[in-house]
């Protein structure tokens, strides 16, 4: 055999071994998993670790972001202590206590630092000294009014819109404007303290339809406030370490700051491109696919949608929600400033800020004398729009002497979130149209299921006990 033939022959021989190791390089690019989750927040990380550990499937969560926890946020001072800016504490309902007590975490009832209200109007700046907030007895008596008005619904809507009538038969109730279900049922002393957890978030909420109202402040809610029923949260951590267990439980079943840039799917199953921020992408494949992020259309987009599947996710609305913590001198402790509209003195509940709109200033404690603000807008708001809303109102706090004197540049952002959208609904018209009847058809269709808030309710525990009554259906289907 002549050199040159040797040569070309261990050429061709160590082009076989590149070709064969660039198989199986592009075969470890390919994932393959029963049960592919989308999003690694509340509902997903929930579901994530139900399949995988109580019911033997395999799975793969696809998160954008670089941690699990969605909506949680912690912020953690140079003293170390922590605070939590995002979700704060949790209904008791269902196996909720038991999830914590598997990653070894206990919990207990939530400390709260007790905040003085001063009501402002915080396009103007102007103490709204006029104001009567309601007393607590009797916000309590109307708290309870709704509950006893809600419950009757309670089981169209929880665990999830299974059971929610036809559309010739929802209860006028729930398509009543909510201002109007407030007088009907006597609640407008509740309204000021419900309006600080849904309202913000449904905008123009007393003319909205009480099913908008109910799906971010139902039965569970007013429990809670009533101390009906417990709430809880982590004792010995902050609220992140859940998920910081979770993420070390499931391991390399989460890819990270990776999103779905392609996807195919049909009755078998799914075919997904998968692209992480580096740009390297991994392909998946599926028995069943699980989308537990807000399905807005543009979120949507990916994922080659049928005409059954744009109808339904096109008739959405939303709002965007921002969080962050802020520190300035003039911002008093222990002091809750409540952006409140003149028109709602001395005792107008049916009276409240349009958004966008900043909730209020709440202050978070020592030593760091930090203060929690939440941010509702549409759309159209971003960022920077959301702390140019912090930024003029307390501007406008300074300047009407409603706080301390003091320069609006020594405002801090410690921290800040985009909690993206949230509060997805269809119109009342569209509601008595069938929508939620739709919406629940797409479960399944091309073996897509959905979880997540845009499917039951803005609240954690409430969301994993929907997962107990989704999961099982999901794999009936497989
Ligand atoms: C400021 C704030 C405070 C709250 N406080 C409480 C509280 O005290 N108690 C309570 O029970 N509830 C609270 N909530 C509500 C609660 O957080 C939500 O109901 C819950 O998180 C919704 O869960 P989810 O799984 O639907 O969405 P999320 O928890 O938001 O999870 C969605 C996940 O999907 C990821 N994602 C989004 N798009 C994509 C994509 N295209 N590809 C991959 N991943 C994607 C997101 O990064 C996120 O991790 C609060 C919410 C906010 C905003």
């Amino acid at each position: 055999m002549t050199v040159a033939l040797v040569s070309m022959l261990r050429a061709i021989a160590l082009s076989s071994v590149v070709s064969l190791a660039m198989a199986k390089s592009a075969c470890a690019e390919t994932i393959t998993k029963n049960v592919v989750i989308i999003g690694g927040g509340a509902s997903g990380a929930h579901a994530a670790v139900r399949l995988r550990e109580d019911f033997d499937k395999s799975v793969i969560v696809i998160e954008k972001k670089s941690h699990l926890g969605g909506h949680v946020a912690t912020y953690t001072d140079t003293s170390g202590k922590t605070y939590e800016y995002g979700v704060q504490s949790y209904l008791e309902v269902g196996e909720a206590v038991d999830f914590f007590a598997r990653f070894n975490i206990t919990v207990g009832v939530p400390a709260r630092i007790p905040l003085t209200s001063v009501y402002a109007d915080f396009s103007t700046g102007q103490n709204i000294s006029d104001y009567v907030a309601p007393l607590a007895a009797d916000r309590s008596a109307a708290l309870r009014r709704f509950l006893a008005a809600a419950e009757p619904y309670e089981s169209m809507l929880l665990p999830g819109y299974w059971d929610f009538p036809a559309p010739e038969d929802i209860p006028e109730d729930l398509l009543l404007p909510f201002g109007e279900f407030a007088q009907k049922y006597d609640l407008l002393a509740a309204m000021p303290q419900m309006f600080q957890v849904p309202g913000p978030g449904v905008p123009d909420w007393v003319d909205a339809p009480t099913l908008h109202v109910m799906q971010v402040f139902g039965a569970p809610m007013a429990r809670a406030l009533t101390g009906a029923a417990p709430t809880f949260t982590p004792t010995g951590e902050d609220n992140s370490e859940l998920y910081r267990r979770i993420t070390a439980l499931l391991g390399e079943d989460v890819l990270f700051s990776s999103t779905v840039t392609k996807a195919e799917r049909n009755g078998d199953g799914v075919k997904l491109t998968v692209t992480g921020a580096d740009g390297k992408k991994t392909k998946i494949v599926g028995d069943r696919l699980l989308i537990s992020f807000e399905p807005t259309p543009d979120a949507m987009a990916p994922f080659d949608l049928d005409e059954a599947e744009s109808a339904v996710f096109e008739k959405f609305t939303h709002s965007k929600v921002f969080a962050g913590i802020v520190k300035h001198p003039s911002l008093p402790a222990n002091i809750s400033i409540v952006n409140t509209v003149p028109t709602a003195a001395p005792d107008n509940y049916l009276s409240f800020p349009e958004a966008p709109i900043l909730a209020r200033f709440d202050y978070m404690g020592a030593p760091s004398d930090l203060f929690r603000v939440l941010i509702v807008g549409d759309d159209t708001l971003d960022v920077d729009g959301a702390q140019k809303l912090v930024r003029d109102s307390l501007s406008a706090l300074l300047e009407a002497g409603t706080i301390a004197d003091g320069d609006i540049d020594d405002l801090v952002f410690a921290a800040f979130v985009d909690h993206g959208p949230m509060h997805l609904r269809a119109g009342l018209e569209d509601i008595k149209g069938g929508f939620i009847q739709e919406q629940y058809a797409l479960q399944g269709h091309r073996s897509t299921w959905y979880t997540g808030a845009a499917w039951s309710v803005q609240f954690t525990t409430l969301l994993w006990a929907y997962n107990d009554v989704l999961l099982p259906k999901l794999l009936e289907s497989l």
